[in-house]
């Protein structure tokens, strides 16, 4: 499986889920690489951002900020590998994060399976655009996904960004939960339009605001807050940044 690669390591680490559903959750983090969009804001474009590759980055003006050299921020472990890795961390909740963790489902279906021949306490969601339909094997062993869908914000066009036969899966599954990163009253009713016309229930979804900074996601929370209270749907924040601010593997 090829996963990000941090300080010359697979990035695999233990800390707890920041966002969503399972907020608050202590939980490994496997970080795949690779990624099926480009959003101009993501903070983890070092698994698509490759060099020789036409897509902007916001972070494309700040000096020093150059594309990255696929070799050298991708790690390729077997199963075993990585199992040998995550057996000796004293956790047994996963992230599978990217990335877009579903371009590599055959692997993390054999990562699962094997994880839990180990023990079946072993809890899986993974975080997903919502582009990539999992296959039934996959879906099986799945505890949640957290279908990070997006915008018209993350300069994807439509045709890449929304797929319907995959909005319609994520819309139908007990094990889904939607997270849209809100910025503007723009986003907010591109998210409501998305709802309507996929027929995604309100306490399904949360809304995060947009930021990498806790100044910048204080700022947006007390109008998102008052969204999601006429909306029905859930707020949630991005803990980690409050902990940590915007860092790598923690
Ligand atoms: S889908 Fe996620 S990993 Fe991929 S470019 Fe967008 S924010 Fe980054």
């Amino acid at each position: 499986m090829k996963l990000a690669k941090l300080n010359g390591k697979p990035e695999i680490f233990y800390s707890i889920q920041g966002e969503g559903k399972s907020i608050g959750k202590p939980s490994i983090f496997v970080r795949t690489s690779l990624c099926n969009l480009h959003c101009i804001w993501c903070d983890t474009d070092y698994t698509w951002n490759w060099e020789s590759t036409p897509f902007p980055h916001e972070n494309d003006a700040k000096p020093g900020y150059s594309k990255f050299k696929k070799s050298e921020y991708i790690e390729e472990l077997t199963t075993e590998q990585i199992v040998d890795i995550l057996k000796e961390i004293p956790c047994k909740n996963l992230v599978l994060t990217g990335g877009e963790p579903l371009l590599q489902q055959t692997e993390l279906k054999e990562l699962m399976a094997a994880l839990r021949a180990e023990d079946e306490n072993y809890w899986f969601e993974t975080e997903t655009n919502g582009t990539i339909i999992p296959s039934d094997e996959f879906d099986s062993l799945i505890n949640q996904y957290n279908v990070s869908a997006k915008l018209s914000n993350s300069n994807n066009s439509v045709s890449l960004r929304e797929k319907p036969e995959a909005y319609t899966f994520f819309s139908n599954n007990e094990k889904a939960v939607f997270k849209f990163v809100v910025a503007t009253k723009t986003d907010l009713e591109e998210v409501t339009s998305l709802m309507r016309k996929y027929e995604i229930s309100p306490e399904t979804v949360f809304l995060m605001p947009e930021g990498t900074t806790a100044d910048k996601l204080n700022e947006k929370q007390q109008w998102l807050v008052e969204a999601c209270k006429h909306l029905g749907t859930n707020y949630t924040d991005r803990l980690h940044i409050h902990i940590y601010g915007n860092k790598r593997g923690v």
